[in-house]
């Protein structure tokens, strides 16, 4: 079955270049689940939809903070709860667990940080699960693998409620100015009647099919390309430098041609002044690659250059930059422990045979030692012995002439 999909947009839906299918229709393959059915859920409307949300981390708080401003009832819940505080100022409500937030309200959205975290929220002892009921609905706008999203739907559809998957494309800035674009698959209801809330946080929404899987695939190869991009500009500005060549200069002519991109513009600047203030965690720059291998893997599809780049993520975690805006892929690319695979392995040969080469020698040399020190104790003794044979040879010729 080919990926169904219909890009819904605020602004100018119809002539948007990115809208690759435009008519507004519904998929012939759609179908509710049953226990979607069972209650009808309202189209959100501030005043009247009661709305949930989940993490507030640095995506969560700019999207919950918008949906407060357009007017809507929103309860928060972070697992830290002092994360909470500056929605709490703006007039959120805080939840006290997951299933509280569902229970209270009539849509919840989770903006959470990888697979493990959505499993926990939804799943958990206090978890969305708990406080679902017929007719509620739960959004997940986090960025996960196809596997997880469809064990949390079962687990929605299970407890009664409706699902959609809905990771975003756009970080924080087009958070903020509510400016994301929404991946989404799953119970076509929710699309419908969340829609609104969707453009309040986004200018465009992709539906790609009615269940989960489609919109986090889309999102992973997304944020793989993204990746790729990024360590690959990462490593022209060094090469550019280590040429005798100004960065600087490098972005303006980047800017000019065909491979000009917004990214490169953004985060170009900021990275020539090794300056990485976080807008996308480097550790789900790489959380993402990782899930866009698998995908790989389980698809057969090869990904050479993917698989590079995510090396030079990990090691940018291992180097303590995790946390820092995933721009910092460019700390690794310049450190010195982390050239081109290739001399890499070659210099390391070169210091295992230096290294053989000092144990060698060092060990000619105690030989030698040990060899020279036998024979002066050699000559020493049989320089005792001969003073001893002379002694003897004396006292015998005494013994004579006293005969
Ligand atoms: P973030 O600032 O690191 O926030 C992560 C959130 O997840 C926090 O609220 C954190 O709670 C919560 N969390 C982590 N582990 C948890 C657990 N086991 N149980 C409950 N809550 C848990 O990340 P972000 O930048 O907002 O990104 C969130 C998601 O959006 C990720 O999937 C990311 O890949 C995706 N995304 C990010 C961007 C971006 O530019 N930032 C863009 C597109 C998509 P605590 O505060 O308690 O740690």
């Amino acid at each position: 079955m080919g990926v169904q999909s219909l890009l819904v947009n605020k602004h100018a839906c119809f002539t948007a270049p990115l809208c690759y299918k435009k008519q507004k229709t519904t998929p012939s393959s759609f179908h509710h689940h049953p226990s979607a059915m069972s209650a009808s859920l309202q189209t959100a409307e501030p005043g009247k939809t009661r709305v949930g949300f989940l993490g507030m981390g640095i995506m969560g708080k700019a999207m919950a903070h918008n949906l407060i401003k357009a007017g809507y009832d929103v309860t928060v819940w972070n697992r830290s709860s002092s994360a909470c505080q500056p929605l709490l100022d703006q007039g959120a409500t805080l939840g006290s667990s997951p299933a509280a937030v569902v229970d209270a309200t009539d849509i919840t959205l989770a903006m959470l940080s990888d697979p493990r975290a959505c499993v926990e929220v939804a799943l958990g002892p206090q978890g969305v699960v708990k406080g679902l009921a017929s007719g509620k609905g739960y959004i997940d706008v986090s960025t996960v693998d196809a596997a997880t999203a469809a064990q949390v739907e079962a687990a929605v559809h299970k407890g009664g409620g409706m699902y959609l998957e809905a990771p975003v494309s756009g970080s924080k800035k087009p958070a903020e100015d509510g400016q994301l674009i929404f991946l989404t698959a799953g119970d076509r209801a929710l699309f419908d009647a969340g829609a609104p809330l969707l453009d309040v946080m986004g200018k465009a929404s992709f539906y790609l099919g009615d269940s989960a899987g489609n919109g986090a695939n889309m999102k992973l190869v997304v944020n793989m390309i993204m990746g790729c991009m990024m360590a690959s500009f990462a490593e022209g500005l060094a090469l550019a430098e280590k040429s005798g060549l100004k960065k600087e200069d490098l972005l303006e002519v980047i800017k000019l041609g065909a491979i000009a991109a917004p990214m490169f513009s953004m985060k170009g600047p900021t990275m020539i002044q090794q300056q990485y203030a976080t807008a996308f965690p480097l550790k789900h720059q790489q959380k993402d690659l990782r899930l866009a291998l698998e995908l790989g893997g389980a698809t057969d599809q090869r990904l050479d250059i993917a698989r590079a780049a995510n090396r030079l993520y990990e090691d940018a975690m291992g180097g303590n930059y995790g946390d820092a805006d995933f721009s910092a892929v460019m700390e690794a690319v310049m450190s010195k422990g982390m050239v081109d695979v290739g001399e890499d392995s070659e210099a390391q040969r070169r210091q295992q045979l230096y290294e053989i080469r000092a144990e060698a020698t060092m060990l000619v040399e105690s030989i030698e030692d040990r060899a020279v020190e036998a024979v002066e104790a050699a000559q020493a003794e049989a320089a005792e012995a001969v003073k001893e044979v002379e002694r003897l040879r004396l006292e015998l010729e005494g013994l004579k002439g006293e005969k």
